[in-house]
């Protein structure tokens, strides 16, 4: 372990961790989005795959990084599609990150508070507690959609420090998606993670500006 890992958690008081691709494994939802929206939607409209692909794309685009990107109402009542049954329908394949469940076992032994912040629906989130029982392991579970705007923008983290009072200069932030982390460190957050290893069937992403780990036992081991 390199000294700057080791030492990047021994300053904070507060750990916020990101939920998909950062605690679970984003090829579950992945599939959701890439594989089975995409089906789902040709049947639905009586075109091809690659027709309904290519529409949900534009949307996929011009929705990215936005609140809507990330609600499920948004979605199922643009595509007329039930998201969350075809969440409820694939659900098994809600899993952990490699690692992750026994770091998030271990750091109860730490003096610090853990935060999850995410950008999931609710709804989303309430399912996927559900399958891995992960909200035991937080002091307290963060959506954004709740504080009206996504952590990729200054608002979010603005609402999220009236409500939580977390110091920056003490607050270990981490993330797979190097917009989100683009945000919180123009927040003022310091210490900032990014995991490399978010998608358990793609390549390890390549990280630039952060610093990176494979996964967030890392953190500790
Ligand atoms: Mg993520």
């Amino acid at each position: 372990m390199h000294t700057s890992q080791k030492n990047i958690l021994k300053k904070c008081d507060t750990l916020m961790l990101d939920m998909d691709g950062t605690i679970l494994d984003l090829a579950y939802d992945s599939f959701i989005w890439l594989d089975l929206v995409p089906k789902e939607y040709a049947k639905k409209l009586g075109i091809s795959l690659d027709d309904a692909t290519a529409k949900l794309y534009k949307y996929f685009i011009s929705l990215q990084g936005t609140l809507k990107w990330y609600s499920v109402d948004h979605w199922s009542d643009l595509l007329d599609i039930d998201i969350i049954k075809l969440h409820q329908m694939e659900s098994a394949k809600i899993q952990y990150l490699p690692g992750a469940e026994k770091f998030l076992n271990d750091i109860k032994k730490y003096d610090i508070r853990v935060l999850l912040v995410t950008n999931a629906h609710g709804d989303i989130l309430k399912l996927k507690s559900e399958v891995t029982g992960l909200d035991k392991y937080f002091d307290q579970m963060y959506v954004s959609h709740d504080f009206g705007a996504p952590k990729e923008s200054q608002l979010f983290w603005q609402n999220l420090n009236d409500t939580e009072k977390f110091d920056i200069k003490r607050t270990l932030f981490v993330d797979d998606t190097e917009k989100v982390l683009d945000s919180a460190r123009q927040y003022g957050i310091d210490s900032l993670v990014q995991i490399t290893n978010s998608d358990s069937k793609q390549k390890q992403q390549i990280v630039k500006n952060y610093l990176g780990m494979t996964g967030v036992i890392e953190l500790i081991e």
